[in-house]
């Protein structure tokens, strides 16, 4: 049985992790669960799956939680706090840790599931996007395993030879003969959208992904294609890979999520609907697959699979992503903090969708920060880009 932690229990990821839980109390069992102050979400999770430990950011949220527990007689035990997270992240008796906290409040934890040698289930964007240098060499200390949740690394993961797949971040993609991985893009829903259309998209168009559901920072990401920028540069960490090793490719029907080209000219491709639950699954069960109550997808019903190159003048933040990661980690937490910065403006009506990239653009040409050496040197440099950030949206702001 697997023993497991999910740091961000009540989210979006958490619950689904939790539903294919529910599905195998034989294999996996629930020691822990985290969230920042949904006691309503955690106090069901734990009346279903008597956690030994819960973990909430605010103490408010865990006096609150501790109380309805006490009344329904679970034994759950009750932190609150960043450094509570962080022990809970690294329990000895646990396997296998969710990292499914949204944000920079998810890198503490996760660095201290790697120290504590534990099997990450990675979701939070993150860790990879502003600390990828620091994590990769802390991962090549320890015995901790990285295994990618989303879906389109999950399934470039899927696709590779063992040994890579057990050497992550590390195993030159050359030695297997691999020319390069292929990411697909849905494009999300503005695909079809000409530049003057995309100024005066509201929100809820936004957030109307038109495959996948997801919550609304993600799913802005998606719409305005910085979502992709940042897949590409988890990418570039995880698989160990260059510039010229990355391609992406929009594919507007979400069937194929990720591919692998060969030198020998061969193309191995994953496909699926677009249900998260498939990838969360190979990961908490790798190197095998459960079976779970999903809907399979149709081959005879869906026969016109596409594919295009992205259009990086509709989609500037993609491009802006993809040259920011050869900046350096400096430069890609000022973007990461300046792109939610924007996110949230945009969906608080305060800028337009388009202005989304100008405040990214307008804050990474207006900081310079040396290269961090420490994730508190992340978090500062994150902290100050935010300040800049929110200066930037009041000179755009409506
Ligand atoms: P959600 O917003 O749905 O959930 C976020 C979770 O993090 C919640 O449980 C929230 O708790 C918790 N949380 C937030 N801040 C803190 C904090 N300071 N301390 C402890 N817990 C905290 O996000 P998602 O589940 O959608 O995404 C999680 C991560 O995974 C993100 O980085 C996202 O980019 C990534 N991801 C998501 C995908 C998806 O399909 N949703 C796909 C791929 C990656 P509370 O509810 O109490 O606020």
């Amino acid at each position: 049985m697997k023993k497991i932690t999910i740091l961000g229990s009540s989210g979006s990821i958490g619950t689904s992790t939790l539903s294919i839980i529910r599905l195998y109390p034989n294999l996996f069992k629930v020691v822990a669960l985290v969230a920042n102050k949904n006691v309503t979400k955690v106090l069901e999770q734990c009346k279903i799956f008597s956690p030994e430990w819960v973990a909430m950011y605010h103490e408010k949220s865990a006096n609150s939680l501790s109380e309805k527990l006490r009344i329904k007689k679970i034994k759950t035990r009750v932190l609150f706090g960043a450094q509570a997270i962080c022990q809970l992240a690294s329990l000895s008796e646990i396997d296998q840790v969710v990292c499914a906290i949204s944000g920079v409040a998810g890198l503490l934890p996760t660095l201290s599931a790697i120290r504590a040698g534990k099997t990450i289930l990675l979701a939070n964007k993150e860790s990879l996007i502003t600390c990828g240098h620091l994590f990769m060499k802390e991962l090549s200390f320890s015995k901790a395993r990285i295994l990618p949740i989303d879906s389109e690394h999950n399934a470039v993961f899927q696709l590779l030879p063992l040994d890579i797949q057990k050497n992550l971040g590390i195993v030159n993609l050359k030695k297997s003969f691999i020319k390069n991985i292929i990411l697909t893009a849905s494009g999300g829903p503005f695909y079809n959208f000409s530049i003057s259309q995309l100024k005066n998209v509201t929100p809820i168009q936004a957030c109307s992904h038109p495959n996948w559901s997801m919550g609304k920072k993600i799913s802005v990401d998606s719409a305005t294609m910085m979502n992709k920028g940042l897949e590409y540069v988890e990418a570039r960490w995880l698989f160990h890979a260059s510039e010229s090793e990355i391609k992406i490719l929009i594919h507007p029907q979400s069937v194929v999520h990720a591919m692998i080209e060969y030198y020998d000219g061969s193309i191995s491709a994953q496909l699926s609907i677009p249900n998260i639950k498939i990838f969360i699954s190979y990961a908490m069960f790798w190197p095998h697959r459960l079976r779970l109550k999903s809907d399979f997808f149709n081959y005879l019903k869906n026969n016109n699979l596409s594919f295009f190159e992205p259009n990086f003048t509709k989609f500037p933040c993609l491009k802006l992503t993809i040259d920011t990661f050869s900046e350096g980690q400096s430069a890609m937490t000022v973007l990461n903090a300046a792109n939610e910065i924007a996110v949230s403006a945009f969906l608080n009506r305060k800028i337009s969708f388009d202005k989304i990239y100008n405040v990214n653009l307008e804050t990474l040409m207006s900081s310079c920060f040396s290269e961090p050496n420490s994730i508190e040197d992340v978090l500062e440099i994150d902290r100050m880009a935010r300040i800049l950030a929110m200066k930037k949206v009041l000179s755009f702001s409506f």
